[in-house]
């Protein structure tokens, strides 16, 4: 069994109430777990010492789509491309993606899934929950490949298309989502435990707008039969609030997927922008886990604050949702628009948001084994250089972390005990040429015609 030792000057462990440091100590991996945690140098096959480093558990960003961001990336900013400052995900996102995977071959897809995946494990993230279309298989072979601890989450729709009309509104046909059930069926029996277990699937309703009822309700019945997480996207704007009242009798989109009893303690709810205060009262009480993605929301000039849901009493998480997959930066960013939503500093603090992509994180997934360094954990590291010049001086570590740094002070991650990035660079794989061949296959889908006509100015 392969054992590393790595030195940190700082290392995060459990504390009575969140996160607490030990100065100066060495972690010693075992295979595929933490053995120990040592003042002195223990003797190990890999020897990592470096001074001025901080032992991170590895990061668990929960929300994160590496091909529809992709697709977007520099083509939505400063407004572009939406519509009467609307979103972007019925018009174009969904449309554009749909019809990318399409065209794409497997080769040129799993391009696109490496490239997300590299930026992923260089944003310091070793395990990421990723909801995709279900024809983008490649994430699966993508993350296997490249070691990432992966919950892929492929889309269960009750309809092939969904986008909006003219009017805003989210119109399908509709269908009973059987075929779209057979098909996670079929992934979960081909992936789910592979990769030494680190590949595991989450079942995945697109959203409230696009899923009816009978498909939210078998998808909870089959993700409870099996001891899968759920997740799904829930109030991401107003519009998706007005037309579920208009639909179901009133309801807000909380309140339908508490008629349907998908409110529980294995529901991860991204967004939830839209949700009244009583909406999250309901989700607290129902113990759901929220998943706050701050930046995707302000680049658009819409505000999601981490304050506002760990203030109702929510399990408040922090997710890239594919734009910018640099966790640290996304941090500091929850940090900064709660401060500024609340109009006080003292809320979403430091070490509340390490929590929230550590142990809190963990725990919304049922992973007693993951976000902690202790022994007998499983063997997830993020290793952050305290180093660099902007860093520097710092007097309180886990301020200077969020505050201060972000994915470029990544030098390494460990995943299930093997060294994925090193000095800040992918271990056994060409970064530039996953770079060139992910940037070309994207290219494939920027020169669509329906492409250049979403994003004219
Ligand atoms: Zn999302």
């Amino acid at each position: 069994m392969q054992t590393t030792a790595i030195f940190g000057s700082h290392v995060v462990v459990p504390g009575e109430a969140g996160p607490s440091l030990l100065r100066d100590r060495w972690v010693l991996l075992e295979g595929d777990r933490i053995a120990a945690i040592t003042t002195g140098r223990p003797a190990a096959d890999i020897v990592s010492d470096r001074p001025g480093r901080m032992i991170l558990p590895g990061l668990m960003n929960l929300h994160n789509h590496c091909f529809s961001e992709a697709v977007a990336r520099s083509h939505s900013e400063d407004g572009n491309g939406r519509k009467n400052n609307q979103s972007i995900v019925y018009t174009v996102l969904l449309p554009l993606t749909k019809t990318g995977l399409e065209i794409l071959s497997p080769d040129e897809r799993m391009a696109v899934a490496r490239l997300g995946i590299l930026q992923l494990l260089k944003g310091g993230a070793t395990t990421v929950m990723e909801p995709f279309r279900a024809g983008l298989t490649e994430m699966f072979d993508a993350a296997a490949e490249m070691g990432l601890r992966f919950y892929g989450a492929p889309y269960l729709f009750s309809t092939a298309d969904a986008q909006a009309g003219a009017d805003g509104v989210v119109h399908y046909a509709g269908d009973d989502g059987a075929a779209a059930l057979a098909e996670w069926d079929g992934l979960h029996a081909r992936w789910d435990g592979h990769a030494d277990g680190r590949i595991r699937l989450a079942m995945s309703p697109h959203a409230t707008d696009t899923c009816g009822p009978d498909l939210l309700r078998a998808c909870a019945a089959r993700a409870r039969a099996l001891g899968v997480p759920i997740t799904t996207h829930l109030a991401q704007s107003q519009r998706e609030v007005d037309t579920i009242r208009a639909r179901y009798d009133g309801r807000t989109p909380a309140e339908y997927l508490d008629w349907l009893g998908l409110l529980g303690p294995d529901l991860l709810a991204a967004h939830c922008i839209a949700c009244s205060d009583s909406d999250l009262a309901l989700m607290a009480a129902r113990d759901v886990t929220v998943l706050n993605c701050p930046r995707v929301f302000a680049r658009a000039g819409t505000t999601a604050a981490f304050g506002r849901f760990a203030g109702h009493g929510l399990r408040t998480l922090v997710g890239t949702d594919g734009y910018n997959m640099d966790l640290l930066g996304e941090v500091n960013a929850a940090s900064m628009i709660s401060k500024v939503v609340a109009g006080r500093a003292d809320v979403a603090t430091s070490p509340a948001l390490l929590d929230a992509v550590t142990a809190r994180a963990a725990e919304a997934i049922a992973r007693p084994d993951l976000g902690r360094i202790a022994v007998g954990m499983k063997a997830d590291l993020t290793v952050v250089d305290m180093g660099h010049p902007h860093l520097q001086p710092f007097h309180d570590p886990l301020r200077a972390l969020v505050a201060l740094a972000n994915r470029a002070n990544i030098d390494e991650v460990y995943v299930d005990g093997h060294r994925r990035i090193a000095a800040g660079q992918l271990t056994g794989g060409d970064e530039a040429g996953i770079v060139a061949a992910g940037a070309a296959a994207i290219q494939k889908i920027w020169d669509l015609p329906e492409a250049r006509a979403a994003f004219a100015g």
